[in-house]
């Protein structure tokens, strides 16, 4: 699915954009509690990783938690 289709899909949207750019993973509970119950998350998740987004929330992930990902993907290729 296109990047623009699955984003409209997205329980963010029309969410104000900075909540998920908080200035610290700590201030990142809001953004992930909307990403849970989000349909798309999973195609979320998977675009920031491939892309590697290292700003914001995206599919219930901190860019800590993608680090963690990132990591464990290379491991296991
Ligand atoms: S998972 Fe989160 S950031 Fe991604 S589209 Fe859904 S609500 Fe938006």
């Amino acid at each position: 699915m296109e990047f623009s289709s699955w984003r409209e899909q997205g329980r963010c949207r029309g969410v104000d954009p900075e909540l998920f750019y908080p200035p610290s993973d700590e201030e990142a509970e809001v953004a992930i509690a909307i990403c849970r119950d989000c349909t798309v998350r999973e195609l979320c998740l998977e675009y920031a990783l491939t892309a590697r987004e290292k700003l914001g929330v995206w599919g219930a992930t901190t860019e800590r938690d993608r680090r963690r990902i990132w990591r464990k993907r290379r491991k296991s290729a």
